[in-house]
C-alpha cells in the first residue's frame, strides 16, 4: 500500500497561544479549534473568542477549553491502550490503519477521545477527527469501514498487540464493538 496518503492522519496540538493575536491561552479559556486543509496538508489553528470572529476558510471548527496539558509521558503511561494508539501512528504504517481505528473507538468509549467531526480527504476515506481531553490533541484518524468478517481479526490483531490472549479474555470494550454499517 502507498504512503501517499500518509499526511491524513496525525495528533495535532492544541496551540499555546491565539493564532490570530497571539496571546497566551490561559489555563481552562474558551478557544475555538479550527482545521483546515491547504495544498494537500491538514493543518489545525486554535483562536480565542475575538480572533474566531473573524472569517476562517475551515474545514471543520470546535469549541473546546484550553487546559495546560500533562506531559503526554504521564498521560501514556497511566494507559496501555493509548501508549498502542500513540505508538502505531506514529509508525505511520497504512497496515496498522484497522487497529489504530479499533484502538480510537476504545478510547472514544473510555471517554478519552471525543469525536469532533468527520471529513472525506481527498481520496475519498472517511477521516475522524477526535479530540483527546486531556490534552487538547486532535487526532485525526482514518475510518477503515471495516466489515464484520474483517473485524475479527483486526479485533484479535489488537488483543494481541495489547499482550492479551486471542479467543479468550479479549477486553469487554473489544467485545462491545460494533461496526457502523
Ligand atoms: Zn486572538
Amino acid at each position: 500500500m502507498g504512503r501517499e496518503n500518509i499526511d491524513n492522519w496525525h495528533v495535532k496540538k492544541c496551540a499555546k497561544a491565539c493564532d490570530g493575536c497571539e496571546e497566551k491561552f490561559q489555563h481552562n479559556q474558551e478557544l475555538f479549534s479550527y482545521l483546515f486543509f491547504d495544498e494537500g496538508e491538514y493543518t489545525r489553528q486554535d483562536f480565542c473568542e475575538q480572533c474566531s470572529k473573524k472569517e476562517h476558510p475551515a474545514l471543520s471548527t470546535w469549541k473546546t477549553v484550553f487546559i495546560i496539558p500533562p506531559p503526554v509521558e504521564e498521560v501514556v503511561k497511566k494507559e496501555n491502550v493509548e501508549s498502542l494508539l500513540r505508538k502505531l501512528m506514529a509508525k505511520e504504517d497504512e497496515e496498522d490503519l484497522s487497529a489504530i481505528f479499533i484502538l480510537t473507538v476504545m478510547l472514544e468509549r473510555k471517554k478519552i477521545l471525543v469525536e469532533r467531526d468527520t471529513q472525506k480527504t481527498e481520496d475519498l476515506r472517511k477521516l475522524r477527527i477526535y479530540e483527546h481531553k486531556k490534552t487538547g490533541e486532535s487526532f485525526m484518524i482514518i475510518d477503515p469501514e471495516l466489515k464484520l468478517d474483517e473485524l475479527e481479526q483486526v479485533q484479535e490483531r489488537v488483543v494481541l498487540l495489547l499482550g492479551g490472549k486471542p479467543r479468550k479474555a479479549a477486553p469487554e470494550a473489544l467485545l462491545e464493538l460494533e461496526i457502523e454499517k
